[in-house]
């Protein structure tokens, strides 16, 4: 008989801190969780971080789906566009091996075209939401309101702001237990699938104020408004809670913590130009208008017209063109990634259209030298190297689509913020990073395990977050033979 399953994702909640909290007795759920289920690290696919939640409803490997990052080159092209990601979720194959399942707001998911259930869908940013089958809209929102799930994913940097988010977020959390209690008493499912998003929104916004060692540290908020990061996970801590109260013993309970969240150093910002250098050792760069605004960086309120100077510069068209142009003409350029590792693309005659660097030898000696030279960076501020871990993808990653995914892939020291670098071969190089958001992603997650028969105990082996969704299905007696995952040995109690 297969079981019913309720998988509760913390989006982004950092298994650090929830380990830290429980402990203490912050997150008396979770804290029980941990010493009724088993329990056990995640690994991400090496040198990414964008596409968590694709390749866990995928199953398969960033090879194979080809997503790294929301934006991403063209092959063919030095055009850069939103990815379209085509894998098909797994419940899709679950909902023709006839299960049922009901989805409420799981991350980054398309809206089902056909599904053996419902399913909820954030828009994101519209404070709106969409639903498989559709009538079941208007259901919800006589029943639940008009914001079942929300959608808050910024806020400014004044004490009202902060104020505001975090109440919105609390909110937040009381609508989308209610949301999920009414659907799961229901009790029409084998795969209930949910997710807590507001974790997520609070780290990006909030972590400076959970780490006083961050240069936006602000003790004035803290001590008039607390911690907001702590307050979320506590509230959904008890959230979790209220939720588990109304699942049946013969229910298995998956909760994944899908990444971990930390300051947002990076230096995305910075990539490029070290790049060109590279390329044209002792060559004088002309200072950009955005170098030439980086002073503004110190007056915080200054910030926003800094962005008001930089739009009109150009539409996005010919700006469009103008970096097409640059790269064409390199041998390798940076393309867009999320903050914590950079992507560089090679100018590869083949595969781009006007390639400067050969494929075969001349590739691969490109890519040592290059390693090489990006290895001597360090930071000024701190004296420590620059880069972490350099990833050369021919070599983590053989799929069949690897042709969006940088060639290189740079993993930064985030000990401190980046805003000065040096190398012998590129001299001093300046230029501070601007974000709305002070935190962002770290590698790994937790995923926890609790049922009729699981036998209490923490697992030694990481998994990858590509196994879980054949071990989901596994537990509904369904395989995904195209999954490159894993099911996951789960200790049986006997
Ligand atoms: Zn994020």
């Amino acid at each position: 008989m297969p079981e019913k399953i309720l998988f509760i994702g913390l989006d982004a909640a950092d298994k650090d801190l929830l380990l830290d909290w429980a402990k203490v007795g912050l997150l008396p759920t979770f804290q029980s969780l941990l010493q009724k289920g088993a329990f056990g690290i995640t690994k991400d696919p090496p040198g990414i971080n964008g596409c968590h939640w694709p390749t866990f409803f995928s199953g398969v490997s960033p090879a194979k789906h080809g997503r790294y990052w929301a934006q991403q080159i063209q092959p063919g092209s030095y055009d850069i566009k939103s990815f379209d990601f085509q894998w098909q979720p797994f419940w899709n194959v679950l909902t023709q091996a006839g299960r049922q399942v009901v989805l409420i707001d799981a991350p980054e998911a398309p809206l089902a075209e056909e599904l053996n259930g419902v399913q909820i869908v954030e828009k994101p940013y519209s404070r709106s939401f969409e639903t498989y089958p559709q009538s079941l809209a208007a259901d919800i929102k006589t029943q639940l309101g008009e914001n079942p799930i929300g959608s808050l994913r910024s806020c400014g940097r004044s004490l009202v702001d902060i104020q505001n988010f975090r109440q919105n977020l609390l909110n937040s959390i009381e609508k989308r237990t209610e949301t999920i209690a009414h659907f799961l008493n229901q009790g029409e499912w084998d795969l209930f699938l949910t997710a807590f998003r507001e974790s997520h929104w609070v780290g990006h916004q909030c972590w400076h104020l959970h780490d006083p060692n961050h240069p936006e540290h602000d003790p004035e908020i803290v001590s008039s408004l607390g911690n907001p990061l702590k307050d979320i996970y506590i509230a959904i801590d008890a959230a979790l809670g209220k939720i588990l109260q109304q699942v049946g013993p013969d229910t298995t309970v998956l909760i994944f913590a899908s990444t971990g969240i930390g300051p947002n150093y990076t230096g995305v910002h910075i990539l490029d130009q070290i790049l060109l250098r590279l390329e044209n050792p002792g060559k004088a760069m002309p200072e950009t208008v955005n170098q030439k605004l980086n002073f503004l960086k110190q007056f915080k309120f200054l910030r926003e017209l800094k962005k008001q100077i930089l739009k009109p510069l150009g539409s996005a068209e010919s700006k469009r063109k103008k970096a097409a142009s640059s790269m064409a003409n390199r041998k390798c350029f940076q393309v867009p990634s999320s903050e914590g590792f950079g992507g560089i693309r090679v100018n590869l005659v083949g595969r781009e259209p006007e390639g400067k660097i050969q494929p075969g030898q001349e590739y691969k000696s490109f890519c040592e030298a290059l390693s090489k030279d990006l290895k001597e960076l360090v930071n000024l501020d701190t004296g420590e190297p620059l880069i972490k871990n350099i990833f050369q993808s021919t070599e983590v990653y053989h799929g069949e689509n690897p042709m969006g995914v940088p060639d290189i892939l740079v993993e930064w020291n985030r000990n401190a913020p980046i805003s000065s670098v040096h190398s012998p071969k590129i001299g001093k190089l300046d230029k501070v990073y601007w974000d709305s958001r002070t935190g962002d992603h770290k590698p790994g997650g937790l995923f926890l395990v609790l049922g009729p028969q699981v036998k209490p105990m923490q697992l030694e082996q990481v998994a990858s977050i590509i196994d879980l969704a054949p071990t989901i299905a596994s537990l509904l007696e369904v395989s995904l033979p195209q999954s490159d995952g894993q099911e996951m040995a789960i200790p049986i109690a006997v």
